[in-house]
């Protein structure tokens, strides 16, 4: 969680950093700072509040020509002035920019205490800055950023500066992104290349236990028992425009508008009409390895467990192969069962979910193979899973992520076909599913022209009410859930998903004219009895929005729609008809728009919602 970000060079490093900030804010955006070295000292500055509010209240001669910037999610202490980042060393000489956890913290900071330094924050940032700070004075800036870390336990992505030595800017990392940018007479530093992309495409990711010394002309990399590591930079494909808003008014309208695109990105390439199969070059597993798998096991958090759950049905369907999705946070602490057989698959956008990367290490603890199934090029999950495959999406800005949730389930037809055409799946079959993928982002920009009918139900029907719930059968049930999901981030509506039939064991008791259903209806062997429980919604009054690709009154809808219409349906929203195994990727994008136009009515931040952060890298 957070952003951290750092610059050393010729020029003022405070509009660099303000500027990384801005890009960086969807990370954590409960408070921010900055602190530059200059001629006059070491400047500080920080708020509680976005980014604007700190840009605010901003001095103007605030300059100097190192620094550093961090925009917080706070895990320790409360979002205030005084616990938001960077935090100074007792000297006032020491500045640091931390993110992650400080587990032994409390522990530190009663050995601190004990020596008479008084911590002034709450967080257990600041006892970094302070072990820092005890041993600066006495030695090289990075000989005491890696004594001090010696005494940690815990995740970090730090950045530290000492205003007795502005010649240098020192970062280090365990289990918290940090990624420098080569630039010319200039180096930088940011948590993502999001930071750095408007300055250089050099960029260098550094690796768990690693630390760097950035000077204005050079850098170099240590391991933290400073051994050389030698790191040189490579080219990012991220670009620049990646981060515009590209004339949409938030990032959530732009990515789902992308998604035409962002698919036909992650089947590039990857669709083999010969062999009526899929390739993925990421992944690093033969036919016969594949052949051997008895299980799938998919582990993700939040959308991207939904994302799993889809996968999962389409990896059982295709291959025939028993697979299943479990929250990634869950599994790692329930002490389970590796087993050789089993290929674990590890769903994360932005590679960087600190509960998913946990639970691909005790995986591999154990001996397990696991693949990712990942976003962002290069990130912690897929390095440490070695194989795999990118989903392409681009990078997702919005913290409700929608482009990857779809690209996700693509990636997972491909991976589904692939593992099904190893064994039992049909060519027949095969080119009915290419066939059905090639489609896929013709269908979604159709999706994507009815959005003014999707946006007048989720003004009418979905912004008045204080809760929703969202049904569906197995394909259906994935995409209830992520469709409540999506509503609840964005417009702070209460929303919980259900397999439809277990409505009547107990959330039927809420149905009433005041809380409308969402019914997730596929064109499947399962209609009717969705429209079984349609009705027994309608029974108790409750308003029913139906989202299908079945054709035209097949739902047996008609009369009046809305709120006291005379229609079993209070509205009915349509997708193209797709392959039955892919019906997932199109009915998840109405309830995209639906979510984004419920927050757009009651007014919410809908790229920034209260509480959360887009890459979950804390516990
Ligand atoms: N644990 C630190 C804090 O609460 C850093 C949190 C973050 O990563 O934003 O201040």
């Amino acid at each position: 969680m957070c952003g951290i970000v750092g610059y050393i060079g010729s020029g003022d490093a405070v509009p660099v950093l303000i500027e990384g900030l801005q890009r960086l804010e969807y990370r954590g955006y409960d408070s921010a700072g900055i602190a530059v070295a200059g001629r006059s000292g070491l400047k500080v500055h920080k708020r509680a509040g976005r980014v604007d509010d700190l840009v605010a209240t901003l001095p103007k001669r605030h300059r100097g020509g190192v620094g550093i910037g961090h925009t917080r999610w706070a895990t320790h202490g409360e979002p205030t002035d005084v616990n938001a980042h960077p935090h100074l060393d007792a000297s006032g000489h020491v500045a640091v920019a931390h993110n992650g956890i400080v587990e032994n913290a409390a522990e530190l900071r009663a050995k601190l205490a004990a020596e008479g330094i008084d911590l002034v924050s709450d967080t257990d940032t600041e006892v970094i800055a302070q072990l820092v700070g005890i041993r600066a004075a006495d030695m090289a800036l990075e000989d005491a950023v890696r004594e001090a870390l010696s005494m940690i336990v815990g995740t970090y992505g730090l950045a530290v500066i000492d205003d007795r030595r502005p010649d240098r800017l020192v970062v280090a990392r365990n289990g918290s992104p940090v990624v420098l940018g080569v630039g010319r007479g200039a180096h930088h530093v940011a948590s993502d290349v999001a930071a750095l992309v408007r300055h250089t495409d050099q960029v260098v990711h550094l690796d768990d236990h690693e630390l760097a010394v950035l000077h204005a002309d050079s850098y170099r990399t240590f391991t933290l028992d400073a051994r050389p590591t030698d790191k040189q930079p490579a080219t990012t494909e991220v670009t620049a425009t990646a981060f515009d808003l590209a004339g949409h008014d938030d990032y959530m309208h732009k990515e789902i508008h992308e998604q035409p695109t962002t698919v036909a990105r992650t089947l590039s390439g990857r669709l083999d009409r010969r062999f009526a199969t899929a390739h993925l070059g990421g992944l690093d597993l033969s036919a016969r390895d594949l052949l051997g798998v008895r299980r799938v096991k998919i582990l993700g958090c939040g959308s991207a467990y939904y994302a799993g759950l889809a996968g999962a049905l389409l990896v059982e369907g295709l291959s025939r192969i028993p697979a299943d999705a479990e929250t990634a946070s869950e599994f790692r602490y329930r002490n389970p069962v590796i087993d050789a057989d089993t290929l674990y698959v590890a769903v994360s956008q932005s590679g960087e979910t600190f509960d998913t990367l946990a639970a691909v290490q005790e995986i591999k603890r154990k001996g397990g193979d696991v693949i990712g199934v990942v976003n962002a090029p290069g990130s912690t999950i897929a390095g440490e899973c070695g194989s795999g495959v990118y989903i392409h999406a681009g990078p997702e800005v919005s913290v409700a992520s929608t482009k990857s949730f779809t690209s996700t389930v693509v990636a997972f037809a491909l991976l589904a076909l692939h593992l099904g055409r190893v064994r039992d799946l049909g060519p027949g079959d095969g080119t009915r599913l290419i066939d059905g993928l090639d489609a896929l982002p013709g269908a979604i920009d159709e999706v994507l022209r009815a959005e003014d009918a999707i946006a007048t139900v989720a003004r009418e029907v979905i912004a008045p009410a204080a809760s929703a719930f969202f049904i569906g059968r197995v394909r259906g049930y994935a995409v209830a859930l992520e469709g409540a999901q999506k509503l609840k981030e964005v417009s702070y509506i209460h929303a919980e998903a259900y397999p439809a039939a277990e409505l009547k064991h107990g959330p039927l008791a809420l149905v009433g004219p005041e809380v409308p259903t969402v019914v997730v209806v596929p064109d499947d062997h399962l209609l009717d009895k969705n429209l079984a429980s349609v009705e027994e919604i309608r029974a108790r009054r409750g308003l029913v929005i139906a989202v299908t690709d079945a054709p035209a009154g097949a739902l047996g809808e008609g009369g009046t729609t809305g709120p006291g219409g005379d229609g079993r349906f209070a509205a009915v929203l349509r997708v193209p008809r797709t392959e039955p195994e892919l019906a997932p990727v199109l009915l998840g994008v109405p309830l995209q728009l639906l979510a984004h136009h419920a927050a757009l009515a009651l007014g919410r931040d809908i790229d920034r919602p209260r509480n959360l952060a887009k890459s979950v890298t804390v516990e």
